[in-house]
């Protein structure tokens, strides 16, 4: 058996250039206060969302300048955003929150090996089994677990119609971006024996739940 893992490409995965956007405010003379960029590298690149921007939305806005915006934060200053947020008032009419977080995803189309018997869509996945693999970055909601994003990957490779389903249409285009038609993989819709891998863990589809076989 092939145990190779076949990389497909190109993945789209961004590394941001720049530093973080966040400005130190510092006391100056005459009780005044400077700000300074703060000027490190940025590490984390939150979506945030406020509540104004929310409502101007709900309320037929559409323009960019509504839409929830990416910041560069170094590891320090996205610290201090997590405190600012927490420390909001539920009713400051511009509080803002984290939307959505960039995730790494790879997805793992698994190979049949009809030769030797093994069919991955009756089979399950197998370890060794040669795979066609894509990696992609997505901006998805914070905080969701593996299974959740594998369950993502699964809509968006499988549903005829992502209406009303954004996260899911996000992966399916982030996939599409880097070329993959389905050729590579023998097959496009994510189905039993194939695998997603986020933050680290790798999971195997299955019938009926998703299998960790990190
Ligand atoms: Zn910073």
């Amino acid at each position: 058996m092939n145990n190779k893992i076949i990389e497909g490409g190109p993945p789209v995965v961004e590394t941001a250039p720049g530093d973080c956007e966040y400005e130190y405010v510092v006391p100056d003379v005459n009780d005044s206060s400077v700000e300074i960029a703060c000027g490190e590298p940025a590490t984390r690149w939150p979506v945030l969302d406020d509540s104004r921007n929310a409502h101007l939305r709900a309320a037929g806005k559409t323009g960019d300048e509504f839409q929830p915006s990416k910041l560069a934060l170094c590891d320090e200053h996205y610290k201090q955003l997590l405190v600012d947020i927490a420390e909001q008032d539920g009713s400051d009419p511009y509080r803002v929150w984290i939307a959505a977080e960039p995730k790494v995803v790879e997805i793992g189309w698994t190979l049949s090996d009809r030769e030797n018997g093994y069919v991955s869509y009756m089979d399950g996945w197998r370890a060794g089994a040669a795979q066609h693999a894509v990696s992609i970055e997505v901006d998805l909601p914070p905080d969701l677990p593996p299974y959740k994003v594998a369950d993502l990957v699964f809509l968006a490779t499988n549903a005829p119609d992502l209406e009303g389903h954004p996260d899911a249409a996000k992966i399916l285009a982030a996939v599409q971006a880097t070329g993959y038609r389905g050729v590579e993989g023998g097959h496009f819709s994510l189905s039993v024996g194939d695998t997603v891998t986020v933050d680290g863990m790798r999971l195997a589809c299955e019938d009926v739940r998703w299998k960790d076989v990190s």
